[in-house]
């Protein structure tokens, strides 16, 4: 995303359904909107250099071969020579701009770049219109200042202020050099074809414009829009799979997730390790310090899970009440162990006092760990029971400790 995109700078949509619908006679772009549409403008007129040359070349070539089938005659005699010359000139002022504007640097400034190119080709077809004897030849460069006029204000995405001051000041230098010159001007035709015609352009360029300028703040809209319901999309998904209180993922989750992974590590051959965490003496750590201590003493654990499943594919999960749960997958037996004796001993840091104890004088937990290859046919509930039979024990064993399951053997 390149920095300046519109997702990348800061919109307020309302101001944008304001300007929209505040649009009488222009549609004016407050920054840092202006800047974007500018940025939008010069991307198309990149784009336009590669198709438009051809086409340029091409409108080059068709006056050429145009002017000399259409006046065989009038270009035989001393107009002959002026006109291919006003040719040559018009292709080499177009030749150098045209290579220029292949390069970024120029392409950035490409209004620059056009209002120098765009006068001097005019000022050349005005100068045509002047030095040209024969009448026929004189219309027919009048009709390309015309087309100049039309393709500068029109199709090159400059701005409006651009494009008429390149005309103008192309009208200006061909008419500047045709009195230097000595020349008669023909007023009348500078007036009506060139004046006129760019009043007409521009009228029409504004009529244009506007409803771009629309466009693109509705395209602007439609783009937040988008993003803003993607970004609750993920935020919903996220809530629908976490717990409330802990933050941990909820069971709903720690579910699919402990399907999905057992079967993906059955593929892999390799183990999965579960812990069952279960909170000593809660029912009296409530009774002694209230419910909201309780809240508050689970959401302080659910840091302490969340902090020790550490690898990418560990799931820490509230499983239900004060109960946790922990998916180590492709983790066995001794890895686990390590997992559940950092928890035991972070927990202990804690020392959240719990008088109500018989363990100890904080808060304690107790931990089930079970660990197995995933057989073929099997589901994932044998290695939960599993877990689940380990904590029994460990509570049976005078809890504040792990017990694994293949041996039952109690540490502390
Ligand atoms: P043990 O050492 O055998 O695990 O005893 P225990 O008191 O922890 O277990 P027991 O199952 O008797 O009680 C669990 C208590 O956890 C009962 C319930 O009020 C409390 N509890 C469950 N969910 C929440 C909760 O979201 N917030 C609070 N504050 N308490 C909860
Ligand atoms: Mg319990
Ligand atoms: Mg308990």
């Amino acid at each position: 995303m390149s920095p300046d995109s519109p997702s990348a700078v800061s919109l307020n949509p309302d101001e944008i359904r304001a300007t929209i619908a505040g649009r009488v006679f222009w549609c004016w772009l407050k920054p840092p909107i202006d800047q974007l549409f500018a940025q939008r403008r010069q991307e198309e007129f990149s784009h336009l250099v590669y198709v438009g040359w051809p086409l340029l070349a091409l409108l080059w070539v068709c006056i050429g071969a145009g002017g000399r089938m259409l006046f065989p005659q009038e270009l035989n005699g001393p107009d002959g020579v002026l006109w291919w010359r006003w040719l040559g000139a018009m292709g080499a002022a177009l030749v150098l701009p045209i290579l220029l504007l292949h390069l970024p640097t120029f392409q950035r400034h490409y209004q620059k770049v056009i209002f120098v190119a765009g006068s001097v080709v005019l000022a050349i077809a005005v100068l045509g219109t002047h030095l040209l004897d024969n009448p026929r030849l004189t219309q027919m460069n009048s009709y390309v200042a015309l087309l100049i006029i039309s393709i500068l204000v029109l199709p090159l995405r400059l701005s409006l202020i651009v494009s008429s001051l390149t005309s103008l000041t192309g009208i200006f230098v061909g008419v500047g050099i045709v009195l230097l010159l000595g020349r008669p001007v023909d007023w009348a035709m500078m007036a009506w074809y060139c004046l006129g015609s760019l009043l007409v352009m521009v009228f029409v360029g504004a009529v244009i414009e506007r409803q771009e300028r629309i466009s693109f703040l509705q395209g602007l809209l439609l783009e937040h829009e988008s993003s803003e319901r993607q970004r609750l999309n993920l935020a919903l998904e996220r809530l629908a799979q976490q717990d409330g209180l802990t933050h941990l993922a909820n069971r709903r989750h720690f579910d699919e997730t402990l399907l999905r992974e057992w079967e993906r590590l059955r593929r892999e051959n390799r183990p999965m390790a579960l812990l069952f965490i279960d909170v000593d003496f809660f029912k009296p750590y409530n009774d002694t310090y209230g419910h909201a201590a309780g809240d508050e003493c689970l959401a302080a654990l659910g840091v302490v899970l969340q902090h020790a499943a550490r690898r990418p594919g560990d799931l820490a999960a509230r499983y239900g009440g004060e109960e946790f749960v922990i998916i180590l997958p492709g983790t066995d037996v001794a890895g686990a162990r390590e997992v559940a004796e950092r928890i035991l001993q972070d927990v202990d840091a804690l020392a959240l006092p719990h008088a109500g104890s018989q363990a100890a004088a904080h808060v304690t937990v107790s931990i089930g760990l079970a660990a197995r290859l995933p057989q073929p046919g099997e589901a994932p509930q044998a290695l939960l029971d599993a877990a689940d039979k380990a904590v029994y024990a460990a509570k049976r064993g005078g809890r504040h400790r792990i017990v694994i399951h293949q041996d039952l053997a109690i540490s502390a």
